[in-house]
């Protein structure tokens, strides 16, 4: 059923709100885009597997489909005679797809690349990724606390239960029992989208890596209102505060008589990294509690591998469950969705 480029077979998406994200199985890793974000993975024929060669991951912005349409034409559908003159694929083209815009998006695909998509459900696809990179690829799950990245054995007989949480545009956290089995028990839509969106607004920058670097460089001090503003310098011990806890965050721009032009640009955007990182590090550990659950495995593409967001995700969940609970970061974090709706070609 399949014409793809001779050595690739095999296409996931995942078309999220922001980002879309592209799985591909090469069998001898040349069409691999060693991509900056996630790394591929080699895939060999032990375990029953049929496949041996390298999954190659892509992502592009949703706004931008223009783009990821031409790199599929000339790097993942057949080059030469299997092609319409068009670009089109000859044969009914077979691509599983997960995420909004697998439905939005699924008329323009046919049009454009003759490609039809296989949907999958989004949550199942997230819950199969996960499932797929902590039981097969090796090195994948870490924590991240006071600076230091370590790698985490996952014993797979104990696997479950654990809570997903995956940051995107949006958060959702879902409790994962098994393959297949779970329930999406909260979210939050304070998520990815909100960081972006309000710091584009606030910042004025015009894409994620750009706010990123302002972040990079800002102090959140200047104007997240701290306990030590508020006792003047002190901790409140009695109730374990320290002095460089935050009261509120943007709070001190009630007070200060200035205006966002007179903030640096800088700090306005760690502040705001600051807050959403923490809030959902605080909601993901309530949830957790709720259910009793001991690990957390962060994912989604707002998390970026930055230090910077891994520590305020790692010290809230720490601090909220006194070392009880612990936050865990996965290498391959945004392309959950499209592993799993790939895991799913064996089906
Ligand atoms: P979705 O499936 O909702 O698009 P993702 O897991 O792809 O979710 O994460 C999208 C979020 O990742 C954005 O809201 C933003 O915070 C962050 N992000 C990371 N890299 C980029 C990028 N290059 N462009 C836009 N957003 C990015």
């Amino acid at each position: 059923d399949f014409r793809f480029s001779s050595q690739i077979s095999h296409l996931a998406l995942d078309i999220g709100g922001t980002l879309i994200k592209l799985v591909y199985f090469s069998s001898n890793g040349d069409h691999c885009e060693e991509s900056r974000d996630g790394t591929s993975i080699v895939v060999r024929n032990n375990g029953g597997s049929v496949l041996q060669g390298k999954l190659c991951f892509a992502k592009f912005e949703t706004r931008k489909i223009d783009d990821c349409l031409e790199f599929i034409r000339f790097n993942i559908l057949h080059h030469s005679g299997d092609q319409h003159q068009n670009g089109t694929a000859c044969d009914k083209l077979t691509v599983k797809a997960t995420g909004g815009g697998a439905f939005k998006f699924a008329d323009l695909f046919k049009e454009k690349l003759g490609i039809v998509f296989d949907k999958e459900d989004e949550m199942h696809c997230l819950v199969g990724g996960a499932n797929f990179l902590l039981k097969t690829v090796p090195r994948e799950a870490f924590t991240y606390l006071d600076g230091q990245k370590e790698f985490v054995e996952i014993d797979h007989n104990d696997l479950y239960p654990y809570l997903l949480v995956n940051i995107g545009s949006g958060v959702s956290m879902i409790k994962v029992d098994g393959d297949g089995e779970y329930e999406r028990i909260s979210g939050t839509s304070l998520g990815g989208g909100t960081f972006l969106g309000l710091g584009k607004l606030l910042t004025k920058c015009k894409s994620f890596d750009e706010l990123l670097e302002l972040s990079h460089h800002g102090n959140n001090r200047v104007i997240d209102m701290l306990v030590g503003d508020i006792y003047g310098g002190t901790d409140y011990s009695k109730i374990g505060l320290s002095s460089t806890a935050i009261a509120s965050s943007f709070g001190k721009a009630i007070s200060d008589g200035k205006e966002l032009e007179d903030y640096q640009p800088e700090d306005v955007a760690r502040s705001l990294l600051r807050m959403i990182s923490n809030n959902i590090g605080q909601i993901a550990y309530l949830n957790a509690l709720r259910f009793d659950l001991k690990r957390i495995f962060f994912g989604g593409f707002f998390i970026r591998g930055l230090e910077y967001t891994m520590d305020t995700i790692s010290v809230a969940v720490h601090f909220w469950s006194r070392g009880e609970a612990k936050a865990m970061f996965l290498t391959h974090e945004g392309f959950l969705g499209a592993l799993g709706a790939f895991a799913s070609y064996n089906k």
